[in-house]
């Protein structure tokens, strides 16, 4: 690695809806108004991108010869229609062995509506299979990390917003590089040396990259952050483009203001051992199955036993009124676990679907919330097709009369099965589950490299496992290691009422102090109390007459018709379940590797004098030790997010949030909260 000046900082940028181009078309081929720029070549785009990108990267070579576990990287700047990536996605297909994986990142600040891409992509029948899948997954023009699963190896993170600005927000490095976006005369404000800059901090070692131009600014920058180049043949009539690369990409200096939060050195891993079978472990057991991971989940009763087991649980989030990273973790969660979702439904059919996007409608049953949801509104920029403000619509929308003036409608958003689901995730051929309860944790080998972990079950057995996550909701800091995370237990108890054959009911997931979804086989689930500091599971009449309560406040004409036609709704009448599920204080999930607390306490000390005295040490971690925790009620909007960032730091590969939101997950927060609060 080589020292170079200092890179930008890492802080996050503002939420913004992102603006769509406007765009000329010849056909099938779009030219920018703005940029007055192709985005393809009218001639052979394909093949043109397939000399430039593929061919000076020397990706057919590389794939064919790529024996790695992990996946290979290709960083883009501008997206634009996809064609570039469509064609390394096929290239791999057609030369990577049937192990490999490939990762795709692309940075876009105004992605094409799904309708132009469409559009564009037609140009392309031989791309049809592979334009499909993009067009079908394509997300919402919000800025920010999508993931998008393309393929079971094939991955696809789209970094919406500016490039420079996304690239120093990259958590991952780069093996081969597309140097893209309009022409330099054309788009002079994104190709500066900062661009380059990013880009050598975002490179592994020996990273190549390929761009179509051989504009001085372009050599000039490049040089100067540390690749070397030379020209090579163009594609066509350009007689000459650049194709080079970088030996000693720049440090990664993020991280001096919380060296802390510094990932552990990565190791390999063949076996995992997944502690708990909820949504947080069945996630993350799935998402490392997917890459190629053995990986055991044992499971002390059955999949989705505990707080994951309703038969309903609905995706929603409550989103703060300034945007604070709490919210961006959320929001992109909900926005992954919409698409994720989606994909798994569509890949285990059933009746009822095991993932119902019937839209969510958040009531404001009070002028404060009223005046909270319009101030958020105002704050968050975001697509009618994430979030809109409603009135006069919203019983129609509901499908039942509302009590509620003022509501949000998240229309992409719905309920799912959770134990299902869970069970649904486990069905891989590289997961084996097993019922058991895991009574202690052991590292056997010291060396960061070859750690091993030790897991003892209580009947004595023991397993090896190279990397172990814990996912046990609130009992998650029962082992030495995770002893000083702090977990509250917070019970909560949903009901369930028979409706009388063919009642019309709410069509939407109504949400208001709890939420109720749309009846399944006639039963109506509607929920959750909530009582922090309590584990008890036993179903008790007085949270059902709680949640019958804020039923009859959410919808109270729809309850007076039920109870006229003869319906009681009283606690006697009602079946239910109860549940515990984990919060941390700041009501932010844990995901990522787990700190060595003492280390940390004994490192870090000074902070609890003076809070600006960072000390250079890299915090310590259980190397291999992971958890995922503190999903709260909010667990299918993060917890599969929170399972990609797991297996994505496991597996080596780019992560599917921005660093500064990588860090708001680690585990580690609140030992140095702990430490700056003692000052
Ligand atoms: N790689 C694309 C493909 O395969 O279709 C073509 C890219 S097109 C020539 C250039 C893209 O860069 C446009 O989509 C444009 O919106 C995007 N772009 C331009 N300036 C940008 C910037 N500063 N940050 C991010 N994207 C940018």
């Amino acid at each position: 690695m080589t020292q170079r000046p200092a890179q930008h900082s890492s802080a996050l940028p503002p939420l913004a809806a992102l603006t769509a181009p406007t765009l000329s078309w010849n056909d099938t081929s779009p030219h920018s108004d703005a940029f007055d720029d192709l985005y393809f070549s009218r001639e052979d785009g394909r093949a043109e991108t397939e000399h430039v990108f593929l061919g000076a990267n020397r990706l057919p070579e590389r794939f064919a010869e790529w024996q790695d576990t992990r996946a290979f990287v290709i960083g883009e700047t501008g997206f634009g229609t996809g064609l570039n990536m469509l064609c390394a996605w096929a290239c791999f297909e057609q030369h990577a062995p049937a192990h490999g994986r490939l990762h795709l990142l692309s940075t876009e600040k105004f992605p094409l509506d799904r309708e132009a891409l469409t559009r564009a992509l037609s140009a392309w029948p031989s791309l049809a299979r592979y334009s499909q899948v993009l067009c079908a997954l394509w997300p919402d023009a919000v800025s920010g990390v999508h993931r998008l699963h393309l393929s079971e190896r094939v991955t696809l993170d789209l970094h919406f917003g500016d490039t420079t600005e996304r690239l120093n927000l990259l958590e991952g490095q780069v093996d081969a590089w597309f140097l893209d976006g309009f022409a330099p005369s054309k788009n002079p404000d994104m190709w500066q040396p900062e661009l380059f800059e990013a880009m050598a901090a975002r490179s592994r070692p020996g990273a190549t990259f390929a761009t179509f131009t051989c504009a001085g600014i372009v050599k000039r920058g490049l040089k100067a952050a540390g690749f070397h180049w030379k020209k090579v043949p163009g594609f066509g009539r350009k007689r000459e483009m650049l194709a080079g690369g970088i030996e000693s990409p720049t440090e990664d200096v993020r991280r001096s203001a919380t060296p802390w939060f510094t990932p552990p050195a990565h190791r390999d891993a063949h076996h995992v051992v997944v502690i708990g079978a909820g949504m947080a472990g069945s996630s993350v057991a799935a998402a490392l199955a997917k890459r190629g991971k053995q990986v055991t989940v044992i499971e002390r009763d059955a999949p989705g036993a505990g707080a994951s087991g309703n038969r309903q649980g609905a995706l929603y989030v409550k989103l703060a009124v300034e945007t604070n990273h709490q919210s961006r973790v959320y929001l992109a969660g909900l926005l992954y676990s919409q698409r994720w979702l989606g994909q798994l439904a569509a890949a285990f059919p059933q009746e009822p679907p095991l993932w119902q996007p019937c839209g969510v409608l958040q009531l404001a049953l009070s002028d404060k919330e009223a005046n909270r949801q319009q101030r958020f509104m105002a704050n968050h920029p975001l697509p009618e097709s994430v979030v809109s403000a409603q009135s006069d619509a919203l019983s129609s929308l509901a499908g039942v009369p509302v009590s509620a003036a003022h509501g949000l409608y998240y229309p992409q958003a719905g309920w799912v099965q959770p134990k299902t689901l869970c069970e649904q995730l486990l069905q891989h051929p590289n997961i084996t589950l097993r019922q058991g309860e895991v009574s202690a944790l052991q590292q056997t080998q010291q060396a960061a490299k070859t750690a091993q972990w030790q897991v003892t079950l209580a009947h004595g057995e023991t397993l090896q496992a190279d990397h172990v996550v814990v996912a046990t909701a609130s009992l998650a800091n029962q082992f030495a290691q995770t002893a000083e995370l702090p977990l509250q237990q917070v019970r909560g108890q949903v009901s369930e009422l028979t409706l009388p054959e063919g009642t019309q009911g709410p069509e939407k997931v109504v949400c208001a102090g709890g939420y109720v979804s749309p009846a399944v086989d006639n039963v109506l689930t509607f929920g959750a109390s909530f009582v922090p500091n309590n584990a008890t599971t036993q179903v008790v009449e007085e949270e059902h007459q709680r949640n019958i309560d804020e039923l009859r406040q959410a919808l109270p004409a729809w309850v007076a018709a039920l109870e006229a036609s003869g319906v009681a709704l009283t606690p006697q009448h009602l079946k239910g379940r109860a549940a515990v599920r984990a919060a941390s204080p700041d009501k932010t999930p844990y995901a990522g590797p787990v700190p060595n607390a003492a280390a940390w306490q004994r490192d870090y000390a000074v902070l609890s004098k003076d809070a600006s005295k960072v000390p250079p040490i890299i915090g310590e971690h259980h190397s291999g030790l992971w958890i995922s925790t503190a999903h709260g009620s909010r667990g299918l909007a993060s917890a599969p997010l929170c399972a990609e960032v797991i297996a994505s730091r496991i597996c080596d590969e780019p992560l599917p949030l921005e660093q500064p939101l990588i860090d708001h997950l680690h585990p580690g927060r609140r030992v140095i909260s702990a430490l700056v609060r003692a000052q």
